[in-house]
């Protein structure tokens, strides 16, 4: 089995830095050294300002023999993700790919996903209730129409807090929207590189989602290219143990199915 697409990437890393040769080539290099043919930029919304087309066409341009896809991350960001959606709407074209991702509960002014402050958010919580609030953001994100594929499906695990309800219970709404809307989930590898140390998403939402015949793309999540690509080998196991044969790859929001 050999994995080709990482379809979550971050060329900017953590602050606005504009679209250019020099930021985006070692990106195409890591690919090619690593395997990999095909790959997604997908830079936060907030970010958007740094995007250029015109850029990635031309490096489009001086590496054929990578697939190199203009996608975003749309936040679910109370304060910068309108603007985000308005750039997706007028960009809609330009792009192939869009993810959706929910990085905010309650708390507008904090992504749930940092430490230590964000970790602040479940002391002493109904754990139980913030996967309930956490779902029910991600399927009204799914509900937008303005996103392809759902990232980091199961985010809200984390910190490693664990629900008392079976997760397949919890998720079962949302997954039953995703599938009617035919929308893609992620296998993320980050996952594994967080206090969690598990693929996002967990092997009960992964039986679910194969149940409602959901497809997926691969994913890293990297914030640097080195990190392109990190631990496939063990999604590579992990897809070889349920039996998933196909992922998809996107083109213009237009799923394409490869054998892997
Ligand atoms: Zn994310
Ligand atoms: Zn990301």
């Amino acid at each position: 089995m050999q994995l080709f697409a990482d379809y979550h990437t971050h060329p900017q890393g953590h602050r606005l830095q504009r679209y250019r040769r020099e930021l985006l080539q070692p990106w195409v290099d890591a690919a090619r050294a690593r395997g990999l043919s095909d790959i997604a930029f997908t830079d936060h919304d907030r970010y958007c300002a740094g995007v250029d087309f015109d850029e990635i066409e031309r490096l489009r341009e001086a590496n054929p023999d990578v697939k190199i896809r203009a996608g975003i991350e749309l936040d679910n960001d109370p304060t910068h993700s309108e603007a985000g959606r308005r750039w997706v709407e007028e960009h809609w074209e330009e792009l192939d790919f869009v993810l959706g991702s929910v990085h905010f509960l309650e708390r507008a002014d904090q992504m749930f996903d940092t430490v230590p402050h964000g970790a602040e958010q479940f002391a002493g919580r109904d754990i139980d209730r913030i996967y309930e609030d956490y779902f029910r953001r991600v399927r009204e994100l799914a509900a937008t129409g303005l996103v392809d594929c759902l990232a980091h499906l199961d985010l809200v695990k984390i910190h490693g807090h664990r629900p008392q309800s079976a997760v397949r219970d919890l998720a079962q709404g949302t997954l039953e929207f995703i599938a009617s809307s035919g929308l893609a989930i992620e296998l993320s590898t980050a996952g594994w590189r967080k206090p969690v140390n598990e693929l996002y998403p967990s092997d009960g939402i992964l039986e679910l989602a194969i149940e409602k015949r959901i497809r997926f793309t691969t994913a890293s999540d990297a914030h640097s290219h080195v990190q392109l690509g990190e631990n496939y080998h063990r999604l590579a196991a992990k897809l070889r143990g349920f039996g998933i044969a196909e992922i998809l790859v996107f083109e213009s929001h237009q799923p394409q199915s490869r054998a892997i």
